[in-house]
């Protein structure tokens, strides 16, 4: 069994009144339901309330600019069970809605009981506020439902503030202030909400059912828009992730420049010295070409220009060229090897932009190998594709991290603690360039044991 944490153990107190008192409401409620069976159209009006707030509950709603969380509807059809009806009714769909959601989200028990009991309860109050009204006008029915709503609001409220304050074990005020504050907006739409079910509830049930479309859609475009605003947010992140990093990997290469010039400018050096300098500032501009490159390229993805030609080439020569180009910068601590299928078919794609992505994932495999490293290229065909590989035995990537580091600006190391630099594009620029050119690109690897980056390409 896991230990439980110390603040689990000062809420314990309350979770078990909130757990003893919800169980003996709904033991009253059952108890009063099976003395007074209620009619079959009553039984089935509670059960389209039960099931409506059983969905509710399921799929909860974000409200932006709610920091409380996505807002549960189930409320309005608990109130509304409770106005409509009586309390017992209201107790037995409220329990039934948050057990049920609950026991099928596979939460911890305590959290369950805590839930459970606090809607349990919550709907009692909502149930005998309402029978303090009583029969009266669609005004008073109307005037009923808003204090329902308010009854049952801050008793779930005020029980689950009382949770936080021995959580966190914070003041009481500041923190139901707090909870209050922040759950303003959600319960003023849900107690609008119910006023209107209620009042369309009381000329036809069936007419209550109107309701449904404008809900769910609502419901929906609330989901969508907020996960819009918060891809948005991470987008906007990366970004300024991505200008804090673009700005390092400018700075050094160009501080490295910049010295090696005023050097040669200014002193009367050795050949073999003078040859180390100009030797610096080629490396170093090309590492500023290939960046500055990057970002146009990405940049040009994204309008759509310079969509790749579909011309058709040989895979053998390609892997040939681009292996002897990289043997000309490799790191002495770093083997490069090629294995060849060399009667691979020809390739019906844009040979310069697959030379582009090969050259971006050898040199990633020299990037992020360790001390040591051997990489392999192959080249194998696969049924009507040709595929390509780049094979390191260096750091590898952890597997959840592994579909998204072909997202723009993602690095699995943006603060450079390896001291590793790069601009999280390179395998993005690869991921559209392969899509553009109708393949696909993926990687393989083991945290610790290296990767296998792979693209297939159709064959001609
Ligand atoms: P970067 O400019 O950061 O290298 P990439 O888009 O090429 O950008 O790569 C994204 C991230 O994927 C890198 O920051 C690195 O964490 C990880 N990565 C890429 N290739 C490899 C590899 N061969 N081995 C381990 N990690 C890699």
């Amino acid at each position: 069994m896991s230990p439980v944490s110390p603040e689990i153990r000062r809420a314990l107190p309350l979770v078990a009144v909130v757990a003893v008192a919800s169980v003996a409401f709904l033991v009253a409620a059952v108890w009063s339901l099976a003395t007074g069976p209620p009619k079959g159209s009553t039984a089935l009006g509670a059960l389209a309330l039960l099931g409506s707030a059983v969905i509710a509950e399921a799929f909860p709603v974000p409200i932006e600019g709610v920091s409380a969380g996505r807002t549960s509807l189930a409320t309005v059809f608990i109130v509304a069970a409770a106005v409509i009806y009586d309390w017992p009714t209201a107790v037995v769909v409220a329990f039934l809605t948050m057990a049920t959601v609950e026991i099928g989200r596979r939460r911890a028990p305590v959290r369950i009981a805590f839930n459970v009991g606090v809607y349990t309860i919550a709907a009692a109050a909502a149930g005998a506020t309402a029978a303090a009204f009583g029969e009266g006008s669609l005004l008073m029915l109307c005037i009923a439902t808003l204090v329902v709503s308010t009854v049952f609001y801050v008793v779930n409220i005020g029980l689950l503030g009382l949770l936080f304050v021995r959580l966190r074990a914070q003041p009481v005020l500041q923190t139901l202030r707090g909870t209050l504050v922040s759950t303003t907006v959600p319960f003023a739409i849900m107690a609008s909400l119910a006023v209107i079910l209620v009042g369309l509830w009381d000329n036809s049930p069936y007419l209550a059912i109107a309701l449904v479309g404008p809900l769910v859609a609502i419901a929906l475009y609330q989901r969508r828009q907020h996960d819009t605003v918060d891809r948005l947010r991470e987008l906007d992140r990366l970004k300024d992730e991505f200008i804090a990093i673009t700005s390092h990997e400018l700075r050094t290469p160009l501080a490295s420049v910049y010295g090696a010039a005023m050097t040669l400018q200014r002193r009367e050096l050795a050949d073999e010295q003078r040859e180390s300098l100009l030797g610096v500032i080629y490396r170093e501009s090309g590492r500023l070409a290939r960046l500055v490159d990057q970002v146009l390229w990405a940049s040009k993805l994204e309008t759509a220009r310079g969509m790749p030609e579909i011309e058709n080439f040989d895979p053998v020569e390609l892997v040939d060229d681009v292996v002897a180009a990289e043997h000309a910068h490799l790191p002495p601590t770093v083997s490069l090897t090629v294995a060849m299928d060399d009667a691979a078919p020809r390739v019906a794609a844009d040979g310069e932009k697959v030379k582009q992505v090969l050259v971006n994932l050898i040199d990633n495999a020299v990037k992020y190998s360790t001390d040591r490293g051997a990489i392999e290229v192959s080249l194998r065909t696969v049924e009507d594709c040709v595929r390509f590989s780049v094979r390191d035995d260096g750091l590898g990537i952890p597997l959840v991290e592994q579909q998204r580091i072909f997202d723009k600006f993602h690095r699995l190391d943006p603060d450079m603690t390896r001291g590793v630099g790069g601009t999280g594009l390179g395998l993005y620029i690869c991921k559209q360039l392969v899509d553009q050119m109708n393949g696909r690109i993926w990687v393989a690897s083991r945290e610790g044991e290296g990767s296998t980056f792979a693209f297939e390409l159709p064959a001609a």
